[in-house]
């Protein structure tokens, strides 16, 4: 009661005792519990990086009592240790992904594939039924259009990235670790035609961002060598200042628990049924609305409503050491052809820095591959020196991107059931694209218009019939 209380007034205290004191007197008691009751109540599943700002712009806007259900705590889905760079850098689609190369990278055993892929996966219902649909975006209209719809996502996010953090942290972006950065990519083994070819690629991302430039790969003992301006965020710490920020300002309620079972009608999604941190199975029924943001695990709660959801996790590798040298590194770093990122995450307040890399198809589970391991580990090695590498210390990671077979996000409105939407599938950008996700799903639920440049269409689940 005393956090809708809060809402509904548009105040912002912190304590209960505060709230009493606040209320208005001529205010009629019975008109507030109306007006509560006739909050539609959303319960999102998941508190990545997607299901706290999806949470963040409905609670803002005061139409809708947000229930968010999390299984971990601390997180440790994909926004806990990814890259966490936020780049305007126009990725390309995994779909343009060469199959021959990796085929070819499997025939030869090539130590270190772009994109390694275990070929016992094809004995894998969902993989198959993941790589039957990406098959069928891979031609040149349906990549055109995943590559524009994420551009337009990724570009409108960055855009409003800063206004952003500023708002959820009053203005003090130190607690979230949000800072500008630049961003050196550093291409080795290039032939000529290949460094002409980056050459214009510079000049297309002058296009979208003026300051980038090529500056000379001498220092980095490389064939080509390119600066970026970018944003970092730590999107863990993010994520727990925001549970915190979203409980205390909107009235948003957390419940720990994994969700392990979904009722549904034919057309509607009745309850959810999860075990809480003792294990004791509890239901959560009357909700208005239900958002999956599960990230790679929203497959298996799409299973749970009968529903095939065409996402395959590529998964990562991460490796946190930290440096004695504060100098060592004068941004994030991205080493091609490894494609490893090496990036400040918690660089001023513990000297750590983190080296992500790989997006390998190798099924939909955490454990590490050893080789990719050993290969983070000698650069780690190459970039803070033996004797400063402090295996003790260093910390080993796993994540999965969470890529739909177009590589675009899936955000809106389910084709099965009416009350049910999804925030899911954003590949290897899901931090940078997380604002205009939030905010393009809040467009679909409250009926109103996208941000300017976006069109909710773009990212529609029914196109995969979920
Ligand atoms: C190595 C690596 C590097 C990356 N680098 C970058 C980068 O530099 N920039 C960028 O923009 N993106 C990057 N990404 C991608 C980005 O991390 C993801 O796209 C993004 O974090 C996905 O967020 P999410 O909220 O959808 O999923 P998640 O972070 O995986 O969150 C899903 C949440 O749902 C919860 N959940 C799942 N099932 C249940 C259940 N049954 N009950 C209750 N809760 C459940 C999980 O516990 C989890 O916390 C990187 C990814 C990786 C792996």
């Amino acid at each position: 009661m005393s956090f809708t209380l809060i809402r509904l007034l548009n105040k912002k205290p912190h304590k209960k005792h505060e709230i009493v004191q606040e209320i208005p007197e001529e205010l009629d008691e019975d008109k507030i519990s109306e007006q509560i009751e006739s909050k539609e109540k959303i319960l999102i599943i998941g508190s990545g990086i997607m299901g706290i700002n999806s949470a963040y712009f409905l609670a803002k806007d005061g139409r809708y009592d947000v229930t968010v259900i999390e299984k971990d705590n601390p997180i440790k889905g994909a926004t806990e240790q990814n890259g966490n760079a936020l780049t305007f850098i126009l990725y390309p689609a995994w779909t343009t992904m060469s199959i021959k190369q990796v085929m070819k990278d499997i025939v030869t055993f090539n130590s270190t594939p772009t994109c390694y892929f275990r070929l016992s996966l094809l004995f894998d219902k969902h993989f198959r039924f993941w790589a039957w649909k990406y098959l069928k975006c891979r031609d040149k209209e349906c990549v055109e259009k995943s590559n524009s719809a994420m551009i337009k996502l990724g570009a409108t996010s960055y855009n409003l990235f800063d206004d952003f953090i500023k708002d959820c942290t009053d203005n003090n972006p130190d607690v979230v670790e949000y800072h500008p950065e630049i961003l050196t990519t550093i291409y080795k083994g290039l032939t000529k035609d290949a460094i002409e070819g980056k050459k214009e690629l510079v000049k297309f991302f002058q296009n979208y961002v003026p300051d980038t430039q090529v500056v000379s790969p001498e220092k980095y003992d490389a064939d080509f060598v390119y600066q970026i301006p970018i944003r970092c965020l730590n999107s863990a710490r993010f994520v727990d200042y925001m549970k915190l920020r979203l409980s205390d300002k909107y009235g948003v309620t957390f419940i720990q628990g994994e969700v392990k079972a979904i009722t549904c009608t034919e057309t509607h999604v009745k309850a959810v049924e999860y075990a809480d941190r003792m294990a004791r199975v509890k239901k959560l029924k009357n909700f208005d609305k239900y958002i999956i943001c599960a990230g790679t695990e929203s497959i298996n709660i799409g299973e749970m409503m009968g529903l095939k959801v065409p996402i395959m996790g590529f998964k990562g590798h991460s490796l946190n050491i930290f440096v004695k040298d504060r100098d060592i590194i004068d941004g994030t770093h991205i080493h091609m052809p490894e494609t490893i990122c090496v990036s400040r995450v918690g660089y001023n307040t513990t000297g750590m820095v983190r080296v992500t890399g790989f997006a390998d198809v190798d099924g939909n589970n955490l454990n590490p591959i050893p080789w990719r391991k050993d290969m983070l580990t000698k650069l780690a090695k190459k970039f803070v020196s033996e004797e400063d590498y402090d295996e003790s210390k260093a910390n080993h990671w796993v994540g999965l991107r969470p890529v739909t077979a177009d590589d675009v996000p899936l955000i809106g409105k389910s084709s099965k059931f009416s009350n049910l939407f999804w925030n899911t599938g954003h590949g290897s950008r899901g931090v940078i694209q997380s604002i205009a996700s939030a905010l393009v799903l809040h467009s679909v639920i409250s009926d109103s218009d996208c941000p300017e440049g976006l069109a909710a269409k773009d990212y529609d689940p029914k196109r995969f019939d979920i």
